[in-house]
């Protein structure tokens, strides 16, 4: 389905939960607050099924931490069998995919995202409050093994990853992998780090002008260092807009419908029969707005935190 502006809806991007194993500092700090009732399985699938219906082609969970939800293999075995889905993807921070990979895998899942920010074990636990880099960087090999396309993300934080900027580029000297480099954003916890921490994805090039670009995949651009077998992508949500060519909608995992993540819009979508969530999602296809306007000053209109949406 289009909305007014000529975009074609093609893409959901599901969170199934809130809750998540890590505390990173930027998205659910320990005093972040929880949702009160998550949708049901069953609520989500439905959103799912009458989303495909209207068009959507490739859907992506997220959380919090989507692989901490009890019954998530299943549910992604029954999302995969919805006819018309194109994709299902999802986004992690890679905990635990040393034991689920290649559940999700069979189940149909053809892409996992996984999020690294560091690959120290000290700032690890400073920004994660956990020590589980290892089963990260584990859950990255299984996945690799279990024949699952992999996207590695990282955010860029002022004062605490950007020395470790060349490491993650060298790492794509033999190894295939696709890592991605993502400006911070001005959203939920975010927001108090801001000043401080905000670091643009130039940087990146300056600091390894062997990159020489390739092409632009809707959202990232796409680098690389002639005789390295991965690439390096560049997220800038700030400095390089593409809200006139996005193709998203998000749902929350209390059901609230968001067409542009850093607006404060959202519409309702539980408790209602499959012919309600039709008009629901469709009224709000067609008031997506045309865009945000965020800017290093300019925040996010949206006063929920990341792991309430889902990145
Ligand atoms: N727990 C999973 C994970 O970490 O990948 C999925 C949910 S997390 C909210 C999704 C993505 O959002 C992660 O890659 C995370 O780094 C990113 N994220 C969270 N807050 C962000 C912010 N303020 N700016 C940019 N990316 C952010
Ligand atoms: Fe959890 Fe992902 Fe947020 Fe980190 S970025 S706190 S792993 S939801």
């Amino acid at each position: 389905m289009k909305d007014k502006y000529n975009r074609e809806i093609s893409y959901m991007r599901l969170s199934v939960t809130d809750r998540c194993n890590f505390r990173c500092k930027y998205c659910m700090p320990g005093d972040s607050p929880f949702l009160k009732k998550l949708l049901t399985f069953d609520e989500l699938y439905d959103i799912c099924s009458v989303a495909v219906d209207l068009g959507v082609k490739k859907i992506r969970l997220t959380g919090g931490e989507p692989l901490i939800r009890d019954g998530i293999i299943d549910f992604c075995e029954r999302v995969k069998s919805i006819s018309g889905l194109e994709e299902l993807t999802i986004t992690t921070n890679g905990s635990l995919l040393q034991k689920y990979a290649y559940d999700l895998k069979n189940a149909g899942v053809s892409r996992v995202n996984i999020s690294l920010d560091t690959l120290n074990s000290e700032r690890f636990y400073k920004l994660t409050e956990t020590n589980m880099l290892q089963d990260v960087l584990n859950g990255i090999n299984t996945s690799i093994d279990a024949g699952l396309d992999i996207k590695i993300n990282v955010v860029l934080i002022g004062g605490f990853n950007i020395d470790e900027i060349k490491d993650f580029v060298e790492l794509t000297k033999f190894n295939e992998l696709h890592i991605r480099f993502i400006e911070l954003m001005p959203i939920g916890a975010s927001k108090r780090l801001y000043e401080s921490c905000f670091v643009s994805a130039e940087k990146v090039l300056q600091l390894a002008p062997e990159l020489k670009r390739t092409s632009f995949d809707g959202v990232a651009e796409v680098y690389k260092i002639q005789g390295y077998v991965g690439c390096i992508g560049l997220i800038r949500p700030l400095s390089n807009m593409f809200c006139d060519v996005c193709n998203r909608i998000r749902v929350t995992s209390d059901g609230k419908l968001k067409t542009c993540l850093h607006k404060s819009d959202e519409y309702d979508l539980r408790g209602l029969s499959k012919d309600g969530l039709a008009i629901k999602i469709k009224e709000a296809i067609l008031n997506k707005p045309s865009g945000h306007k965020l800017t290093t000053t300019c925040f996010s209109e949206s006063s929920r935190f990341m792991n309430q949406i889902g990145g």
